[in-house]
């Protein structure tokens, strides 16, 4: 049952006056729980029980934290209906997509369990003395990743499972041996207390300590604020705006000790069509990307938000296939009537930029909170002159730019902020005469994809979910796949430490069976 009460550590908790509801954007009105905000006095609480928690989950073994994690999602699993429900009616998202998003969440849960199950991650570097080095002998030295304590996570409103309470950022935070401080997002507080009851049943079921999980209702910046603000929170995890997220940042830095904070905010995902494709699959391209462009409304990171060509008699049948499949396609409810104005906003603001021609919007009317999916075009010479047009449009909208040449085109890229992703679509051998488009994409992006879309994200050991800044704020960093962990941990050395008083992972025995690398090379040998 959702109570629209804090959850600091296991103890509900409801002391404040200010409260709110969720919105169902599909029906147009408000969902009934009422939401109480945390009040300052629960919010230290719910850092210091962090705080506190933190002394003893730290050294909890692999093993254990693989049945807690192992234990969320069974609890998440055992919502069933109730978080599906609520989901829809919070988000507007259809059952298909709560579904595969629960699905998502279940297996990046149970992807941390095995990895801190097997151990390896912690990245266990030994460089044993050499006591008869000439002309002075060489300590002992053992290092590994250790956690850095209390994380706060900040749900993102675009992914109300895979990307909030128990999404990528707070499992994989609790899987380094981070206590986590979720500061649920408003739009759908329903979802996300329901998801910190089956966290908290995991806490209780796993006997982890009181305080490893605690989970604030906000419907204000001023949560989110005290929390970063707070001297024992030590790194924060956010998905969202820019402008929300450059705020966090620029706290964060202030702060008397400041604290890494890993924000994921705009990206609009540059495709470049080279002229082999465009020439031989433009239509086939065009088909693809229109799904691309509206999959769920455009509301991804990964959104394709600009495709750019050499304009030629392909590029010109590419444009035409977008134009009359995107309008094709029906039109979908945004999550929230905030967001559905401010991509009103954006695209209103795009279509009055200077030489900037609509080629497809719905003339029709839409529902209320509908997004009608739109795609804009421009010159090479006047995107590269307008910062206006480089930035995100949240929502099913596409920019087409046409350039003049191959020079024209590296130009455009160079302009460009960083970037989540960068897309390629090219023929045989193509890839080679353009092979400095290929550098300059690489330079702005975090993953460069060949002959495809970047909607979709896989949760991988390799995946890359980060790039140059405002991308991300840190693009040595992923949000997505197994390495998300490292957000979560500093290195730790011991140097000539009793062998009885190391940790497992450092000791000669190598009693956890992991890898590790002795003297550079990597091994499960003991010592
Ligand atoms: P947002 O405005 O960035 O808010 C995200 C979270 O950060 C919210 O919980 C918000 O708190 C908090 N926040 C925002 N500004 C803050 C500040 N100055 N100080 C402290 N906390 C702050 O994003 P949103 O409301 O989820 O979505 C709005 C827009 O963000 C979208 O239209 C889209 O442009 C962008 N967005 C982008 C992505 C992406 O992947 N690129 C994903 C999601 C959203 P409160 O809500 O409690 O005020």
């Amino acid at each position: 049952m959702i109570t629209g009460k804090n959850y600091i550590g296991t103890t509900l908790s409801a002391k404040g006056t200010t409260t709110y509801t969720t919105f169902n954007p599909q029906r147009n009105k408000e969902n009934t729980t009422v939401f109480t905000e945390a009040t300052p006095e629960e919010i230290n609480q719910a850092v210091e029980a962090a705080s506190e928690a933190f002394k003893t989950y730290r050294t909890v073994s692999g093993s254990e934290k693989a049945t807690f994690l192992n234990a969320i999602a069974d609890e998440i699993l055992a919502l069933e209906d109730e978080l599906i429900t609520i989901y829809t009616a919070e988000s507007g998202l259809p059952e298909g997509r709560a579904l595969g998003e629960r699905g998502r969440t279940i297996a990046q849960l149970r992807m941390f369990a095995n990895v801190v199950g097997e151990g390896s991650w912690v990245e266990a570097t030994i460089d044993p003395a050499q006591p008869n080095r000439e002309p002075n002998p060489r300590a002992d030295i053992r290092k590994m990743l250790v956690p850095i304590g209390p994380v706060v996570v900040f749900g993102a409103s675009n992914f109300p499972l895979a990307f909030s309470t128990a999404g990528g950022d707070t499992v994989s935070a609790l899987a380094s041996g981070c206590p986590v401080i979720v500061k649920s997002h408003p739009m759908h507080a329903g979802t996300s207390e329901l998801v910190a009851t089956a966290i908290i049943k995991a806490v209780k079921k796993t006997s982890m300590p009181n305080g490893v999980f605690s989970h604030l209702n906000s419907r204000g910046i001023e949560v989110g604020q005290q929390l970063v603000q707070h001297p024992k929170v030590k790194a924060v995890g956010f998905t969202g705006s820019l402008r929300g997220g450059r705020a966090l940042l620029d706290i964060a830095a202030n702060r008397k000790e400041p604290i890494p904070v890993f924000t994921e905010m705009g990206s609009i995902n540059p495709v470049i069509l080279l002229p082999k494709a465009t020439q031989e699959k433009a239509e086939i391209w065009a088909k693809t990307y229109a799904s691309s462009i509206t999959l769920g409304a455009g509301q991804f990171c990964t959104n394709p938000g600009l495709v750019i060509g050499i304009k030629s008699e392909g590029l010109f049948k590419f444009s035409a296939t977008l134009v009359s499949e995107i309008v094709k396609i029906a039109p979908q409810c945004m999550l929230h009537p905030k967001i559905q104005e401010n991509y009103q906003k954006l695209v209103s603001q795009a279509k009055t930029q200077k030489h900037v021609e609509i080629v497809a919007d719905l003339h029709t009317n839409v529902d209320e909170n509908y997004a009608q999916q739109t795609i804009a075009k421009v010159s090479g010479k006047e995107f590269i002159a307008n910062k206006t047009l480089q930035e995100e449009v949240f929502g099913p909208f596409s920019l087409l730019v046409e350039c003049e040449n191959k020079e024209e085109l590296e130009n455009v890229l160079a302009c460009m902020n960083g970037q989540l992703t960068g897309t390629i679509l090219s023929e045989q051998n193509e890839l080679d005469d353009f092979s400095t488009v290929v550098d300059i994409l690489s330079e702005k992006v975090g993953r460069i994809i060949h002959n495809g879309v970047p909607t979709g994200v896989e949760v991988t050991t390799a995946m890359q979910h980060g790039g140059p800044y405002p991308a991300s704020s840190d693009s040595r960093f992923t949000a997505v796949g197994t390495d998300a962990i490292k957000r979560w941990v500093r290195p730790f050395a011991y140097q000539d430490w009793p062998n009885e008083s190391l940790p497992d992972a450092l000791k000669n025995e190598n009693p956890l069976q992991i890898f590790r690398k002795v003297d550079l090379i990597n091994t499960k040998e003991a010592l």
